[in-house]
């Protein structure tokens, strides 16, 4: 699909010479579930005008494109709740992947509305999904949820097996909370053929859960897997924290995104879009330009100078460490805002 589609004539590349070429777009700060590390339990939402609309997301998706972004992911909150999702997805399949402009559309999710959605996002091209998934025990899953039902969470990812996308499970690595199941979820994924990614949390945003009695690190989780499997490092790179292992055992792949390690940040791809038209550099650090505002302002002009500035201004890595407490957030906003 490349050969038929010449380099964009101003690509996107910051000050280190890195190319941006994955966009990732949170649709909505809004979701069904309120996961205790990623929100707090009363959260107070954005009001709808302060979101963009689609037509407006629409626009900076394609003037990403046009400077050569491949791949877009859509994200939240939870992307499946803002309503009338489909339109959108459809428009940015028909307007870019089946030109080719694009390589990959697809989309982090709950699963909490993929059993009602997976066919037609098949349909539509989208070729994967990620789908966060902490825990395989009903209960545990309702608590750390706080609102959501496993089963119906199962049948998503079951009816995008039968669609035909591909499955990759995100588990969130918690002591004390799942982490004698992960075991147990990478041979449940590996499996059913899917990949599975732990992830080690990160301090964003104030919630109720404390950071300090759950922080689990992921070199560790993998020195004790080490002892029972045999990984072998791959070569993957998605140009973004994660790093991928092949389980001899099972044949399936397994992502470690250890957010804390600088390793991944020269070779960082990406930029985020937050469903008020924020575009943040990094997901370690608070630089950000308006984009909904150079849109509302100066237009689609406006817009693409607001993406040179976004380039001057993205920053060489991020800044995580866990506050002096372990609890207080590196970062006030909620992972909710960015996506992930
Ligand atoms: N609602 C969708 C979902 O849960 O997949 C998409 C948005 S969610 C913010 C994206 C990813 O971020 C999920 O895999 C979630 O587990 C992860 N996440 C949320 N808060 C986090 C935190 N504080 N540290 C690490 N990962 C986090
Ligand atoms: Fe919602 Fe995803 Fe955050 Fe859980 S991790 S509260 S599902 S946005």
């Amino acid at each position: 699909m490349n050969a038929i589609h010449p380099p964009p004539h101003k690509p996107l590349v910051d000050r280190y010479g890195r190319h941006v070429t994955y966009l990732r777009v949170s649709v909505t700060d809004r979701c069904d579930f309120r996961c205790t590390y990623c929100m707090g339990e009363d959260m107070t939402f954005l009001p709808k005008s302060e979101v963009l609309s689609f037509e407006e997301i629409q626009t900076i998706v394609g003037a990403f494109v046009a400077r050569g972004v491949r791949k877009v992911r859509l994200t939240g909150g939870e992307p499946l709740v803002r309503r009338d999702i489909m339109k959108l997805i459809t428009a940015i399949s028909e307007t870019h992947l089946a030109a080719g402009a694009l390589d990959e559309l697809t989309l982090t999710t709950n699963g909490s509305q993929l059993a009602k959605h997976a066919e037609t996002l098949a349909g539509l091209g989208v070729k994967r999904v990620n789908v966060s998934l902490d825990t395989l025990d009903g209960a545990r899953f309702t608590e750390i949820t706080r609102r959501g039902r496993l089963p119906q969470v199962l049948d998503g990812i079951e009816a995008a097996q039968a669609a035909g996308l591909g499955v990759k499970i995100n588990m969130v690595a918690m002591r004390g909370v799942n982490e004698d199941e992960i075991v147990p979820m990478l041979e449940w994924a590996h499996g059913r053929g899917f990949e599975l990614t732990l992830i080690e949390a990160m301090p964003l945003g104030d919630v109720a859960l404390d950071r300090t009695e759950t922080h689990l690190s992921l070199r560790e989780v993998r020195d004790r897997l080490s002892e029972r499997f045999t990984l072998d490092p791959i070569a993957k790179r998605t140009g973004g924290p994660a790093r991928y292992m092949r389980v001899a055992e099972t044949g399936g792949t397994l992502g470690f995104i250890t957010p804390f390690s600088h390793n991944f940040c020269e070779s960082c791809n990406r930029v985020r879009l937050t469903c008020t038209g924020q575009l943040y550099m990094c997901l370690g650090q608070d630089d950000r330009v308006d984009l909904r505002d150079a849109l509302r302002t100066k237009g689609p002009e406006g817009l693409d100078a607001a993406l040179d500035r976004a380039m001057i201004l993205k920053p060489k890595g991020h800044d995580f460490v866990i506050g002096r407490t372990h609890t207080d957030p590196a970062l006030a906003r909620h992972m909710s805002v960015t996506g992930g």
